[in-house]
């Protein structure tokens, strides 16, 4: 389905589901609907990036398939997450190379060739490594322009993403954003009200503590790689840091996290029911999990082995593929967070205004 046929598509169901109404309540997506009489292309990718896809709605509806009407909001708005996505990042013309698995495996194929060209060039050998120490594989120097390099390509990608995807979905007659709006965004985002499953389909209830585990484990990782930039340039300690330290300890529990949530997601995959998913949409959110899985049991494996003699291939696998996940980020679902969270402050925003109005 062409750009244009997905959003006539779109605007076709959401003028049957705001005639029905008999979802209202479900999400904050049917109250988003019923304060609109018509229907903007930018309003339908806010719609699907409120939609945390519980599948509540599908199972519900008189006029899914095999009904004529043909109505299946979780489908429709995970294809329209996925156009969100491609219309809204910067750089805009990689986007369909990278959205799915396929771009991930040759990022890391890119990286991997990269940093063993960088550790032979620089330290005269690929993947040598002295006493366990990370820097002789790679200097500090080299990781800080690769990873210092990468994070600019991010903040870029996601940056102007986030901007035209605002820009787009506020209207002439927006209000200013308060601050109690985004604080309302935020609970809403953190709780992950919209995220419990559905009884249609019993593995989906643990989606929510799944994310909680993939969300968190990230953070702790982050925290983690925060401390240990910390302890080298302002300390001078260098790592491999002790197993009890603070920075080894965040690493692991955030890595156990990263670990089970993404294996459970992917479980939970397994028993949706095809039929109301987007098969883009669904190939990209495994390819994200398998890339985050990857990353994780890569960085514990570097753990375990970082004393031992196969250090050096095994930090440079588990770079590459921090590396390639970076790189492909502004396209992957790893993006998604913003966008949800954008239009989570939009929602906040207009719920105010209609409350204060009254309706
Ligand atoms: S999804 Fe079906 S039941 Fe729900 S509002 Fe739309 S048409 Fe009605
Ligand atoms: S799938 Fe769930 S979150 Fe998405 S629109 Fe339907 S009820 Fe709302």
């Amino acid at each position: 389905m062409s750009q244009g046929e997905l959003m006539e598509e779109g605007k076709r169901q959401m003028r049957v589901c705001n005639a029905c109404r008999y979802c209202e309540g479900f999400c904050a997506v049917w109250r988003a609907i019923e304060w609109r009489r018509d229907y903007r292309d930018a309003d339908l990718a806010y719609f699907a990036n409120l939609c945390h896809d519980c599948k509540e709605c599908v199972f519900a509806c008189p006029f899914a398939p095999p009904h004529e009407f043909g109505i299946n909001p979780p489908r429709l708005f995970a294809a329209l997450r996925q156009a969100s996505y491609r219309k809204y990042v910067w750089p805009g013309p990689f986007a369909r190379v990278f959205q799915g698995g396929w771009g991930f495996m040759w990022a890391v194929i890119g990286a991997c060739i990269l940093f063993s060209v960088i550790s032979l060039v620089t330290q005269g050998r690929v993947f040598g490594a002295e006493g366990g120490l990370f820097y002789t594989v790679l200097s500090e120097a080299v990781l800080e322009a690769v990873f210092g390099a990468l994070a600019l390509w991010l903040v870029c990608g996601w940056g102007l993403g986030a901007w035209r995807f605002w820009r787009d979905i506020r209207t002439l007659d927006s209000s200013a954003v308060q601050v109690r709006d985004i604080l309302q965004a935020v609970r809403y985002a953190l709780s992950l009200r919209h995220l419990g499953g559905t009884k249609d389909e019993p593995l989906s209830r643990w989606r929510k503590w799944f994310h909680h585990g993939v969300f968190y484990g990230f953070l702790l990782d982050f925290a983690s790689t925060c401390l240990a930039a910390y302890e080298s340039h302002i300390l001078h300690k260098q790592a491999p840091y002790p197993v009890a330290s603070p920075v080894v300890l965040l690493g692991i529990i955030g890595g156990v996290g990263l670990l089970v949530g993404c294996a459970g997601l992917l479980y939970v995959k397994l028993g949706v029911n095809r039929d109301t998913v987007d098969e883009g949409a669904y190939q990209s959110g495994r390819a994200f999990l398998w890339s985050m899985l990857l990353v994780a049991a890569s960085g514990l494996l570097l753990l375990l082995l970082r004393k031992t003699s196969v250090m050096g291939p095994v930090l440079v696998i588990h770079l590459s593929f921090v590396a390639a996940l970076f790189f492909t980020a502004p396209y992957s679902k790893f993006g998604h967070f913003i966008y949800r969270c954008l239009a989570l402050v939009r929602y906040a925003e207009e719920e105010r205004m209609h409350r204060l109005s009254g309706h």
